[in-house]
């Protein structure tokens, strides 16, 4: 019987829809308090958070994972109840399962199996869990990043545990990721007759020349571990429904995912360049989300690398992609960041499940990390 698959089990079965946590980290943090972890609860607003740590000295090794998990959809379409694990074949189906308690499950198991040898510890593990990741993550990480940088508390590894395999277990892995920014232009027009266009001004005719060279925007990477930055536009609206009048307004939402080589600065000054251009009057607001990160130091990336070959036999390819992680409040630290967990193909999906035997898969590639950055040999 396999532990990790239990643990999973035992916490796909607490509803902890974000911001909830409904008891997850509490039975995380009795595993780990009983092999010697310190455990310390930090709740800001409704955010439930766990730091847990062990060891005395040294660099300082964490695991990162969150215990939320998004919404199911419509219960009827799945086929089993979300919340109670289900065998099915090769596969245990659960909400929760893949994004990401199956990695929070490896990470207790991986670091019991380490401590069970009561190896020679020349650094510090600590486990930060927290309950708002998949929602507005105010409250959670980047919280916890500001309480431990009060302490002094300095990250030297961080293993994020979210979902980045792709066809078998750890055969990718995430050594950055891309920023993202948004804004919102409110192109500003003036309403009338569509037979009297001399009495109006139509947004939608001004902006079409614009919008074509927005849409081909594109901002080169130079670091060569990510793809080129281009614009994309989410939400185009204009008109008052009726077919004979020219509206007063048009608004349009867009995003750009970008990498470590092009800054927001360039980003805000090459959108608003092109509007400018064309004498259009707009109103811009912005949204920075997640800023851009890339590991370039070598070490837990290696050592990710040389604990998948380890284990699976294959090396893992390194990548930058996908949407953003609660790496990005980790690596501003300093921290050399690396992400690995289950495969992803169902997550966030009705029927979202993990392959059960890559549960204890990825609780020996852990265990391997440890053994290769915390013990002297
Ligand atoms: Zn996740």
């Amino acid at each position: 019987m396999s532990k990790t698959l239990d643990l999973t089990k035992e916490l796909i079965a607490r509803k902890s829809l974000t911001p909830e946590d409904d008891g997850c980290q509490k039975l995380v943090a009795e595993r780990l308090s009983k092999i010697g972890f310190l455990i310390e609860d930090l709740q800001y607003g409704d955010v439930k958070n766990l730091w847990a740590t062990i060891g005395k000295s040294g660099p300082l090794f964490v695991f990162l994972g969150h215990t939320d998990v998004v919404p199911t959809g419509p219960i009827a379409s799945w086929e089993s109840d979300p919340f109670t694990a289900t065998e099915k074949d090769s596969l245990l189906v659960g909400r929760g399962a893949a994004d990401m308690k199956g990695s929070v499950a490896a990470f207790v198991t991986s670091i019991e199996k380490f401590m069970e040898k009561e190896p020679n510890l020349i650094g510090r593990i600590g486990v930060l869990l927290t309950s708002d990741e998949e929602g507005p993550a105010i409250d959670g990480v980047t919280k916890v990043i500001d309480y431990l940088e009060d302490k002094n508390e300095k990250i030297k590894w961080c293993l994020v545990g979210e979902p980045t395999s792709d066809k078998k277990i750890g055969d990718v892995i995430k050594i950055g990721r891309r920023g993202s920014i948004s804004a919102r232009i409110n192109v500003l027009g003036t309403q009338g007759h569509v037979a009297y266009p001399d009495k109006a001004d139509n947004p939608i005719h001004n902006f079409s020349a614009p919008l074509a060279e927005l849409s081909s925007l594109k901002w080169k990477d130079e670091t060569g571990k990510f793809q080129d930055s281009v614009l994309q536009i989410s939400n185009i609206n204009a008109g008052t429904g009726a077919t004979n009048v020219i509206p007063g307004n048009l608004t349009l939402d867009l995003n750009v995912r970008y990498s470590p080589s092009t800054s927001i600065e360039d980003i805000k000054k090459d959108i608003e360049s092109i509007i400018q251009k064309h004498d259009i009057t707009y109103e811009i607001s912005w949204n920075i989300g997640g800023r851009p990160f890339l590991t370039k130091e070598t070490e837990l990336i290696n050592a990710v690398e040389q604990s998948v070959i380890q284990i699976t036999g294959m090396s893992p390819k390194c990548t930058t992609d996908g949407g953003t992680s609660d790496g990005r409040f980790v690596a501003p630290t300093g921290a050399q960041v690396v992400e690995l967990g289950p495969g992803n193909a169902s997550i966030h999906k009705v029927n979202e499940s993990v392959v059960i035997k890559d549960l204890e898969h990825l609780s020996n590639i852990y265990n391997a990390i440890l053994n290769r950055l915390l013990t002297s040999s």
